[in-house]
């Protein structure tokens, strides 16, 4: 009730500090969920003061660095789930590629590309509930040739294989991956209406599994798919008690064939908040701008105000913006690509 009061006292045009949020961050101190609401409430007028106090979290420990990342969709279109959002889910109708898992040799071939574009991460992601054994076996086997080609070995491996055992997450680190991906995706609360066939707590026990594994965590969500202010902050607050270490935030590409098409497009205003308040609430993590970011145009190098890092040639089935027209707007911005 308390909670309801304080939101009603708090309208768009309240006066907020966001340096003394910024002061907040800096000092290792959570913002209130009251805070919160005011970052993603904030009116035209207060975007610049927003951005202008998370840049400044931002800079202390990211500096001007930008983390370039490529996504490889290494088994697509034959997920038994049933996500909403996406297209390669046993209730999409969208025209994906259909396949099995790539072979170990085309995997690093994608590798090296990657490095090539000036990737500083590459992310092997298979559509599928969980990894079968013989995936684990054949993407570790990938992730060995990757960490010792001299060409590829600097790259960050990341697999994003769905809901995994303590188990496979060990053998996966044994084989030189550092960071396993599994999204919250939206909060606790919204979860049942984007997902039936697992659950928030199934992908919080993968996390759970991944980290105590050894491998980072990279976790974060979807911005677009009816969500509400409050679930967005239990999201970004659920990322900073699990101590997530990487946090992609996506922005719904409403695919046609999916059950969320026709969902409108983040406005570019918002994403930007949604970015603020993800660095506000976990200053010290990379913070990630995701799928759908090319949609803010030219507000994209405001997005870097709060994230450190985003993808480059693309997503799972969709087109992204290629690596050198990516590295020449960031350069052109005054951030530096991170090698
Ligand atoms: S588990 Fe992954 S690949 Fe499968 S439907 Fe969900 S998001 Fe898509």
């Amino acid at each position: 009730m308390l909670e309801t009061m304080q939101s009603a006292m708090i309208s768009p045009t309240t006066a907020v500090d966001f340096q003394e949020l910024a002061d907040l961050a800096l000092g290792g101190e959570t913002l209130t969920r009251e805070q919160a609401r005011a970052v993603l409430g904030a009116d035209a007028a207060q975007l610049d003061e927003l951005l202008g106090a998370t840049l400044r979290v931002r800079e202390r420990f990211y500096g001007r660095r930008v983390k370039m990342c490529v996504l490889l969709n290494a088994q697509s279109g034959i997920c038994p789930e049933d996500c909403h959002y996406c297209s390669q889910s046993k209730i999409s109708r969208a025209p994906v590629d259909k396949y099995r898992l790539l072979s170990e040799d085309v995997m690093v071939e994608r590798a090296r590309q990657a490095a090539a574009a000036g990737a500083r991460r590459f992310c092997m992601v298979i559509a599928a509930r969980g990894p079968q054994q013989k995936d684990i076996d054949r993407l570790s086997a990938a992730a060995v040739r990757i960490k010792s080609d001299p060409v590829t070995c600097e790259l960050e491996i990341c697999t994003s294989l769905g809901i995994m055992s303590l188990e496979q997450c060990r053998q996966l680190k044994a084989a030189g991956v550092d960071y396993v991906n599994h999204n919250l995706n939206t909060s606790e609360a919204h979860y049942a209406k984007i997902c039936t066939t697992h659950t928030y707590a199934d992908r919080v026990a993968t996390l759970n599994n991944v980290r105590e594994a050894g491998l980072a965590t990279c976790s974060g969500g979807i911005v677009g798919m009816g969500e509400s202010d409050d679930d967005l902050i239990e999201m970004a607050f659920a990322l900073r008690a699990m101590d997530i270490d990487s946090i992609p935030v996506n922005f719904l590409l409403a695919i046609d064939g999916t059950p969320l098409a026709g969902s409108p497009a983040v406005e570019p205003d918002r994403a930007l908040k949604v970015l603020c308040l993800m660095r506000l609430l976990n200053p010290t993590k990379e913070v990630r701008a995701s799928a759908g970011r090319e949609r803010l145009g030219d507000k994209q190098v405001l997005a870097l105000y709060a994230a450190n890092s985003l993808f480059v040639d693309g997503y799972l089935t969709t087109p992204g913006d290629p690596h050198a027209q990516v590295r020449s707007w960031i350069e052109g911005a005054g951030f530096e690509v991170e090698t």
